[in-house]
């Protein structure tokens, strides 16, 4: 497929030029037509900018209407008439009245109520804009959440393929956008299966995490809100991770954010966060492995973090060391008290897997991983929908 790059018209000129790149080989695109995963090497594609210094950006940026939007030289559309939104991202960062230098990053206040909407917006608008008829992804509960939404927003037909046990509250949240919904046996991998299937015999577009180049590319701006509201990067981050999309986003931000000359070469300490009953970063960080291979019989009631098997594992490994972080599995059986604290002690819609962040931050401080000195970033991922 051929089509036209609008982005070569001086009419919707962007502030800089963007192409497609693969995370592994040296494989580079023109936006021009839908793509999912590199065809030489099945890694994942981002999108590169070709940044220059840009400090007075960051004062116009903040003086914008609080979208992620308001990001928009650093996001993949520029015609703003074709961006399909519904108010996501610019979320509180709150002070956490329990522990000091620690900031809650509440992405509850996300539409669906979780921080997927960020990718999915993103991902939408792309897939929207280059053709795409139906969307399609598998989900372990938000994310189809959000695609279904953002898929009605547009327009668009979607089909979510889920684990049968997933929460009937998610499964009822997709129906209610109008998505056409299937149960599945097993995992989220399994849907994702039942999902190239739906596609190869049906048409339409792949949306899984990482599959496509832009749900990242939403996911970021929590990298460029935590400047934002700290008017620095924090000392740690504290990530509850299930595909690692966001994780993957923020890091590249980082990057695209000294490019831009507005921080230096400092990096926040990045930590992601797993439960005991589905931990394969966990695993293989502390392994040494550059992948992460598949979690047998992954069980957690955080519905987030049970991904057996991410497509972005190196990526992710990689931003964890490279950032002087770590992985850590928490106690599946104390999650959800530990959810129910933030609820009560903070009065944020915090669920299972913000809870994990929390058992996580107790017990690097325990063990001095963090400092009580270091400014934390705890990330709330999404509310508590799972009733
Ligand atoms: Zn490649």
């Amino acid at each position: 497929m051929n089509l036209p790059s609008r982005y070569d018209s001086p009419m919707t000129a962007r502030r800089f030029p963007l192409h497609l790149a693969c995370s592994r080989c040296d494989a580079t695109f023109e936006i021009r037509a839908l793509m999912n995963l590199c065809p030489n090497d099945s890694a994942p594609l981002l999108a590169q900018y070709d940044l220059t210094p840009a400090p007075e950006l960051r004062d116009e940026i903040r003086s914008r209407p609080a979208t992620m939007w308001r990001y928009r030289e650093l996001l993949p559309a520029d015609d703003e008439r074709e961006i399909v939104t519904l108010g996501e991202g610019i979320t509180p960062l709150l002070r956490s009245t329990q522990f000091e230098n620690v900031w809650i990053k509440d992405e509850s206040k996300n539409p669906t109520r979780s921080f997927k909407s960020r990718g999915m917006a993103a991902a939408v608008t792309m897939a929207k804009r280059l053709g795409a008829k139906t969307l399609a992804a598998p989900t372990a509960g938000n994310a189809g959440a959000a695609l279904s939404a953002y898929g009605a927003r547009a327009g668009l037909p979607v089909f979510v393929a889920m684990p049968r046990d997933t929460p009937q509250s998610i499964i009822d949240e997709c129906r209610s956008y109008g998505a056409e919904v299937e149960l599945v046996a097993g995992v989220i991998t399994d849907a994702g299966k039942r999902v190239a299937q739906y596609i190869a015999a049906n048409g339409g577009f792949d949306l899984s995490t990482l599959k496509e180049p832009y749900r990242v590319e939403g996911k970021k701006i929590m990298g460029y809100e935590l400047l934002e509201d700290l008017g620095r990067l924090p000392d740690v981050i504290l990530y509850p991770t299930g595909g690692g999309t966001g994780l993957i986003g923020m890091w590249k931000a980082f990057d695209e954010m000294q490019r831009l000359g507005w921080i230096g070469s400092e990096r926040p300490r990045m930590f992601s966060v797993q439960s005991s009953g589905c931990a394969p970063v966990v695993r293989a960080f502390n392994e040494g492995l550059e992948t992460a291979p598949e979690w047998e019989s992954p069980e957690t009631g955080a519905w987030g973090l049970r991904v057996p098997r991410a497509v972005g594992d190196r990526l992710m490994l990689r931003a964890l060391r490279d950032s002087k972080g770590g992985a850590i599995a928490v106690d599946e059986s104390q999650i959800e008290t530990a959810a129910a604290e933030l609820r009560h002690t903070e009065g944020i819609d915090a669920g299972p897997e913000s809870g994990a962040a929390l058992l996580a931050l107790r017990e690097l401080q325990k063990t001095g991983a963090i400092a009580t000195s270091d400014t934390v970033v705890l990330f709330s991922t999404g509310g508590n929908k799972y009733q």
